[in-house]
């Protein structure tokens, strides 16, 4: 597979951007190799700058549950963009859309949309501490929320630490307001608000954490972490910009019956379009400007061709059996790479929920925490990244990262995807040895 174009793109993109590119994953650097160009997406494929195509499970980190380039969406972008692209001014379609939102689900009363995942769960922090008038937040390692300031922090090496900042430019007076937890492990969160009594404005974590593998937790230990916040006057936030709309229309709130105070939206609210919200009961959200003084504002928030897409989506989403049409496809495809994996007994784990999945090396049942993961798994992701890159297979560059399946991964589709997967393996088994 020829890729002349796009390492000479990459060249250009290096004069231009930190890293040539605009969002440091899509660098390439955790597989040691030049990022692919995309030039088009049609459905479960995307084509590259010299004409190669893939199968896409990266599906734009988690938007295009419907593929790229869905009919539906694109005529109503393009309707829209007729009547003008952004007026700062109240539209129709941020109604339409927060109606389908609101009317379908039954953990949110009000939502304010914002523009990106990140400025969701950095105005959801504000408003729990503005409703709490707290300044403490707890976070969980293994999750990620986002490029905000007080979350870019990491654990110390005790069970309950002050997080110590991640990124450079954080200042640890920030981190310092942040406790940052193991997943999956109740002591700590007890000691952590033992510790800190009285002044812990909320609770936030991923009730599908997807970002550092997919790291499954049992309902009950999200049941117990709603039950200590709430016996602390905490608020618990679910940051769903992932688990929103991808494992049911109520995302993980829906799925696990568990109602957070505030639930953080992105990714496939905006139907490909840079869209997100935060949203919570109307008592919570009536601390928010202009009802209330937790000041939040965007000159884009709402914009109409992002509503649009949103509601073209989600319109379809909201549909009967959508999502159990999706979940079924997922299992018959994990299930056909998992028969391989038992019958040649290679040290390959594999996690799913609804259509996410996530393939690791490992001797384990269970991931739960990032401590579980393999030392070795980034070396054999590397591997089978750049093999199933070859036979025209694109995962997001990481090993951390999970795939996404779309309603337009046909069965036929996700039988050839995982021919391709289990020979991949059996070859990585041949060069590295997965047994
Ligand atoms: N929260 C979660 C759970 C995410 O997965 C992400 C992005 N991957 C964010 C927040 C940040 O969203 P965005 O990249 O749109 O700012």
């Amino acid at each position: 597979m020829k890729r002349n174009k796009s390492i000479e793109l990459y060249q250009k993109s290096s004069q231009f951007f930190p890293g040539g590119v605009n969002s440091p994953v899509r660098a390439f650097k955790s597989v040691e190799g030049t990022p692919v160009f995309i030039t088009k997406g049609d459905g479960a494929y995307v084509t590259d700058a010299d004409n190669n195509t893939y199968i896409d499970f990266c599906a734009s980190w988690g938007p295009l549950i419907l593929g790229h380039n869905n009919e539906k969406i694109k005529q109503a972008v393009i309707e829209a963009a007729e009547n003008g692209l952004s007026f700062g001014a109240p539209t129709i379609q941020e109604n339409e859309l927060a109606e389908l939102v609101i009317r379908n689900n039954r953990y949110l009363e009000k939502i304010r949309f914002v523009s990106s995942g990140t400025e969701a769960v950095m105005s959801a922090i504000r408003l729990a501490r503005g409703y709490t008038k707290r300044d403490k937040i707890i976070k969980f390692d293994g999750c990620y929320h986002g490029h905000v300031d007080h979350l870019l922090v990491k654990a110390g090496s005790g069970l309950v630490t002050f997080g110590s900042s991640s990124s450079a430019g954080v200042p640890e007076t920030i981190a310092k307001e942040t406790l940052v937890l193991p997943l999956n492990n109740k002591e700590a969160l007890i000691k952590a608000f033992e510790d800190n009594k009285d002044e812990v404005a909320c609770v936030i974590i991923e009730p599908v954490p997807a970002n550092n593998g997919l790291l499954l937790q049992d309902k009950e230990y999200l049941e117990f972490v709603k039950k200590i916040a709430h016996e602390n006057c905490a608020l618990i936030i679910f940051d769903e910009v992932i688990s929103g709309f991808r494992v049911g229309f109520e995302g993980a709130a829906g799925y696990y019956d568990i109602q957070p105070d505030i639930i953080t939206y992105g990714k496939i609210i905006g139907g490909g379009m840079p869209a997100a919200c935060y949203g919570a009961s109307s008592k919570i959200m009536s601390y928010i400007a202009p009802d209330g003084d937790v000041y939040q504002a965007g000159t884009l928030s709402g914009n109409p061709v992002a509503m649009s897409a949103g509601r073209a989506a989600l319109s379809i989403l909201v549909k009967d059996g959508f999502y159990e049409n999706q979940e079924k496809r997922t299992q018959e495809f994990v299930e056909k790479i998992k028969a391989h994996i038992a019958e040649k007994g290679y040290k390959i784990y594999i996690s799913t929920i609804g259509s996410i999945f996530w393939i690791v090396y490992g001797d384990n049942d269970k991931i739960q925490s990032p401590d579980q993961i393999s030392k070795e798994a980034g070396k054999y992701f590397k591997a089978i990244f750049t093999k199933l890159l070859e036979r025209g297979i694109y995962l997001g560059p990481s090993g951390y990262e999970v795939g996404f399946i779309s309603s337009a991964h046909s069965s036929e589709i996700l039988n050839k995807a995982a021919e391709k997967i289990i020979t991949v393996l059996d070859e990585v088994d041949t060069e590295y040895g997965l047994k």
